[in-house]
């Protein structure tokens, strides 16, 4: 994400319709929820300086939703087989029930050859794969409570990783990025680069 993409929206706690107390934006909107669960805002603009290691928390979230290469923004899904492609550092993280997780957007097979040219971290234990899709199962966020004194979010947990059906525990929580178990992975050939000229 870009430096002028950080935003300082108040956090509050306010009533939800059952009458509990649940972390909100003080001019909240519907975009802010997802999977029962508050997100962090960011802004689109791309001003500033590029951070690589800090990511844009709706700009991920959209990736990971709609399938979105993390490099181009293009479509990852195989026209004719409609499997993803991803690009992972390493093997995949595995959740607590066995099964492989990431919290990476996919890359689509033109930007692989570019990715692993750019990233050194993309060495020789970068996997390519395809999934037949992503499940949401968890989320990596900072959790509140309200101050005793006024009421105010008070921060208690810096990026703990919550399942999505943690109940309560949502109530206070500011998410930054999904977790997304892979669906029947395989491994898939490393795509070639594109001849970009002709001679
Ligand atoms: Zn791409």
């Amino acid at each position: 994400m870009w430096t002028g993409e950080l935003l300082r929206d108040r956090l509050a706690f306010t009533l939800d319709a059952e009458g509990l107390l649940r972390l909100s934006y003080q001019d909240s909107q519907r975009d802010d929820w997802e999977h029962g669960v508050l997100w962090v805002r960011h802004g689109q603009d791309r001003s500033g300086t590029h951070k690589w290691k800090a990511i844009n928390t709706p700009r991920t979230r959209l990736m990971m939703r709609d399938y979105l290469c993390m490099v181009c923004t293009g479509p990852c899904s195989d026209r004719e087989t409609a499997r993803v492609s991803w690009l992972l550092v390493d093997d995949p993280e595995i959740s607590p029930d066995g099964q492989p997780v990431t919290n990476v957007p996919p890359t689509c097979t033109s930007c692989i050859p570019e990715a692993l040219e750019a990233c050194p971290k993309l060495g020789e234990h970068s996997r390519v794969i395809t999934v037949a899709g992503a499940k949401p199962i968890a989320f990596a966020a900072d959790l509140f409570k309200p101050s005793a004194i006024d009421g105010t979010p008070m921060k208690i947990a810096h990026e703990v990783n919550i399942p999505l059906d943690a109940g309560n525990v949502l109530r206070g929580a500011l998410a930054k990025h999904l977790w997304v178990e892979l669906l029947d992975m395989r491994a898939a050939p490393r795509p070639q680069r594109q001849p970009t000229s002709s001679l």
